[in-house]
């Protein structure tokens, strides 16, 4: 059917068929109701094409799927033959690198080398990694009386429900979709409706790769149907959520219904330390990549920056050289662009309206603030890379997550100070510290709350290590070992030895 894909030309002359349509049970298929979803170009506002809605009932079908697979032909398919089917999409991930990469730079604005070198990177790695692990898991043999064996098993949940955000479209698909095939698991993973259209692509290469027909279903859908859908479904085991906490909050919620296991990776500000003691051109080169990456549009952006006052003026100034410098504005197929448009009108709104708040909180403005225009026509969601100084902790700036290029930084006296204030959050995803003094850094990387500390750098991420957050900004962990952790379940076996009761 002609309306479940299209054939399209991306701004970089790139040609490629568009799938539009729902992927469940290895099949493409209509949304039940016909609704659909249009996917806008941030850089310039242009539409690029609609691809269908998922509604409750598409749930229930790739849900239905998910089922059948699970029972069927993935639970009783070898682990190393389940192995080779993820090492074969990881393969297939590379080899079609090119395309992805340019539809996630479409979709998203995100600048195209990035999204090339290290977002497609991260997919094939992350698949290839757990493609490694799917005939390493196994339970234990414990000892206990000569008139016992007790052993474990570790049994994949079941069916997953994988609901991920749009600042990363498919490094968070890989990211939950890894350690759930690895274990065993089948799932109906749900897109973000700002980007739709990379996981379609991605789809084809699942079914490319051989995966029997619903061991992965993936559904385009609005977050209030067919997100509240799956978290609510009595037929789901367990749903994994990257995004904001309130919607984190939501889904841990609705998945109380059948006491749903979960995963939540939220929201997050963190803070990034800076000590006099510290290099200086190192902790002014990471603090801006911390925060002005992505457009700042990353949950472990580090967004306080807490500079010790002894170095405070020094480091503003040498901080907004480096912003000037190297957060080029313009077009995200265009090489030298380090910072392409927001994802959306409504985000572009959100980010200038805390530059409002900002200013009224009496914050001062050191650079940026203010809609950037000057890209092609003047069109595209693009903000210049936003600084506020003179932040105190009481205000909003400081204390809620603006998911743009905005920092704030802050002055403190000495150790203990700046650990009160890094501490000062709901959220505790990253934090990052900047000092040669090792003790210091040690003791400091103990007491902050926070999932993850970078010393003398900001936002490392790596498929094998655990990521994620305490407090507000989440539950569980993933990737690295510990991402295999929340795709089991422990079984213990009980056998008596024995003849007597
Ligand atoms: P943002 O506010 O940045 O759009 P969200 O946390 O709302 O981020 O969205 C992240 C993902 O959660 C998206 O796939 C979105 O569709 C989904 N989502 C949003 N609201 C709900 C909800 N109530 N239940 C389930 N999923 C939701």
């Amino acid at each position: 059917m002609s309306d479940l894909s299209v054939e399209l030309t991306a701004p970089n002359g790139k040609k490629y068929t568009q799938p539009t349509g729902l992927f469940i049970n290895n099949e493409w298929v209509a949304s039940s109701k016909g609704n659909k979803i249009t996917s806008i170009n941030p850089t310039d506002e242009t539409e690029i094409v609609s691809v269908h809605a998922a509604e409750p009932e598409d749930v229930d079908k790739a849900v239905a799927a998910a089922r059948a697979a699970f029972k069927g032909p993935w639970r009783d398919m070898a682990s190393t033959e389940r192995g080779d089917l993820m090492y074969k999409l990881s393969q297939l991930v590379e080899q079609n690198k090119e395309v992805l990469a340019t539809i996630e730079t479409w979709d998203n604005g995100k600048p195209y080398s990035v999204a090339l070198n290290e977002d497609l990177a991260e997919v094939a790695g992350c698949l290839k990694y757990y493609a490694g692990y799917a005939d390493k898991i196994h339970g234990q043999v414990i000892d206990t009386t000569p008139a016992k064996l007790a052993y474990t098993i570790r049994e994949p949940i079941g069916v997953c429900g994988q609901i991920i955000p749009w600042n990363y479209p498919l490094a968070m698909a890989a990211w939950k979709l890894g350690p759930a095939l690895a274990c065993g698991n089948t799932i109906v993973m749900k897109a973000a409706e700002q980007t739709p259209l990379s996981i379609l692509v991605f789809a084809n290469l699942i079914k490319e790769a051989g995966f029997p027909p619903g061991v992965v279903n993936i559904l385009n859908g609005h977050g209030r149907v067919a997100g509240a859908a799956i978290a609510q479904h009595m037929d789901i085991d367990k749903v994994a959520f990257t995004g904001s906490t309130a919607t984190g909050k939501e889904i841990m919620k609705s998945a109380a219904i059948n006491m749903k296991n979960i995963t939540l990776e939220t929201g997050g500000k963190s803070p990034l330390l800076v000590f006099d003691d510290a290099d200086l051109d190192q902790a002014v080169k990471w603090s801006h990549v911390g925060i002005m990456s992505n457009m700042g549009q990353i949950c472990t952006a580090t967004s306080r920056i807490l500079v010790q006052e002894t170095i405070y003026d020094k480091f503003v100034s040498t901080f907004k050289k480096q912003v000037q410098e190297v957060s080029k504005v313009g077009d995200p197929f265009k090489d030298e662009t380090f910072h392409g448009p927001q994802i959306t009108k409504a985000q572009y709104d959100r980010v200038l309206s805390y530059i409002e708040t900002g200013k009224s909180e009496g914050a001062e403005l050191l650079m940026g603030g203010e809609a950037y225009k000057n890209v092609g026509e003047g069109k595209g969601f693009f903000v210049s890379p936003t600084v506020f100084t003179n932040v105190k902790s009481s205000m909003r700036v400081f204390r809620e997550e603006v998911f743009g290029p905005f920092a704030v930084i802050v002055s403190f006296k000495d150790e203990e100070e700046a650990l009160e204030k890094a501490n000062d959050t709901t959220y505790g995803l990253g934090s990052a510290i900047f000092t040669k003094d090792i003790v210091k850094a040690h003791r400091l990387a103990r007491k902050i709350e926070a999932g993850m500390v970078w010393i003398n750098s900001s936002n490392d991420s790596d498929f094998r290590i655990p990521f994620g957050g305490v407090k507000q900004s989440g539950i569980g962990r993933e990737l690295g070992e510990a991402g295999l952790e929340a795709y089991t379940n422990k079984k213990a076996v009980h056998v008596n030895l024995g003849t007597w009761l």
